[in-house]
């Protein structure tokens, strides 16, 4: 979608660090790192928010969760990791196409904050 960053990143416009890719899905480090290990994995279909789903979107989204699964494998992740979908103003989504983040390397609080 013009104008969504993501997309960019998607189409090369913007340069990421990626660290896993597949058919329907790219993983990328975040640029701005919340843990030692933060991973931003999208789908390369532009959907906002969770609200814009339709029922065929379901198994991208269970994709997105074992693309993570995969990725915790390949960086040899130790000791658990938190997954987060920011959806909506209230949760701080600031890019507004879907991705879930991958959170790893740190001992992390609940509840979130
Ligand atoms: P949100 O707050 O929407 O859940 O998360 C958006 C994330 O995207 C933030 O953690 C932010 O650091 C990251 N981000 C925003 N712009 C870019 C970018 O151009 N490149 C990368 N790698 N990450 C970005
Ligand atoms: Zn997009």
């Amino acid at each position: 979608m013009a104008g969504c960053i993501f997309c960019k990143i998607i189409n090369g416009e913007i340069e990421s660090d990626i660290v896993f890719e597949n058919d329907k899905i790219i993983a990328f480090r975040d640029l701005n790192p919340q843990a030692p290990i933060h991973i931003l994995i999208i789908p390369r279909k532009h959907i906002s928010r969770i609200e814009d789903l339709k029922k065929q979107d379901s198994s991208l989204m269970g994709d997105l969760v074992f693309a993570a699964k995969q990725i915790a494998v390949k960086m040899n992740v130790k000791g658990g990791y938190r997954l987060v979908f920011n959806n909506g103003s209230n949760a701080g989504q600031e890019v507004e196409h879907i991705h879930l983040h991958l959170l790893a390397g740190r001992k992390f609080t609940w509840p979130a904050g």
